[in-house]
């Protein structure tokens, strides 16, 4: 299975609009972050997990031309608002198959009215294939087990998912330990962590860090950072050995 870091940045990206701040201004681009995504493929199938307004963008850099699926987290514009730009891949496809929990799926409906449509349907609307998720069960993805992990966003209930050896998980605040269980035995986490300092909903980088130790995988990306994390470069010095900053693009193999 191949991951592509599609975007690594919290929910305004890096840089900031109008920001003076140093990580803002960093010619590292490393430092430059898009919305969080990542792209998943193995053997002929390639989904992504979450679709926030730099999709687009993200699709075009990573030229992925066929999309079997998104994966949806939530419902935080951060993680949704580029679901108009599937057109391309449902010009081609067909109707895009979106995996999510009922309330994430009500809520794109609230907001996206025109895609759920189903009389007069303006002719280029983008058209979506609704698999709906039980936080509590398994499902199939190309010959694969997707197992939810449910996540709490500060009191908002979200998902995580495990695919194989491999974890995504963002956004994350508390995870109680029966879904701690739901990930031993993992290769590779991707975990967010916002900033040093603490935030209501969002890991810092010690609470990362603690729940890092608590699932023990052989390597784990951080993701969904501020410009206050501080530089790339700086911060991935004073990281644990195998925890990374993950950066847009980066691509690894599990
Ligand atoms: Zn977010």
């Amino acid at each position: 299975m191949k991951v592509w870091f599609l975007g690594t940045g919290t929910s305004q990206g890096i840089p900031v609009i109008g920001s003076n701040h140093p990580v803002c201004l960093s010619s590292d681009p490393r430092d430059k972050r898009l919305r969080v995504s990542v792209w998943m493929q193995w053997d002929d199938a390639s989904y992504v997990i979450d679709c926030g307004p730099d999709f687009r963008q993200q699709m075009l850099t990573s030229k992925c031309v066929k999309l079997d699926g998104i994966l949806f987290t939530h419902e935080h514009s951060d993680h949704t608002a580029g679901i108009d730009d599937i057109r391309p891949f449902v010009f081609m496809q067909g109707d895009m198959p979106i995996y999510a929990e009922d309330r994430i799926i009500e809520s794109l409906k609230k907001r996206f009215e025109y895609i759920f449509e189903e009389e007069n349907r303006y002719p280029g609307a983008p058209s979506v294939a609704i698999h709906e998720i039980d936080h509590n069960t398994s499902f199939s993805l190309a010959g694969k087990r997707v197992l939810p992990i449910r996540v709490m966003h500060g009191n908002l209930p979200i998902l995580g998912y495990r695919i194989g050896d491999f974890a995504y998980l963002t956004d994350a605040k508390t995870v109680a330990p029966e879904e701690i269980e739901k990930l031993k035995g993992i290769k590779v986490l991707v975990v967010s962590a916002l900033r040093e300092a603490p935030h209501e909903t969002h890991f810092n980088l010690q609470e990362a860090l603690d729940f890092i130790d608590k699932v023990k995988p052989e390597r784990t990306y951080l993701t969904h950072i501020s410009s206050l994390m501080g530089f790339h470069a700086e911060v991935q010095e004073k990281l644990p050995e195998n925890v990374f900053l993950a950066y847009d693009n980066l691509q690894i193999d599990i």
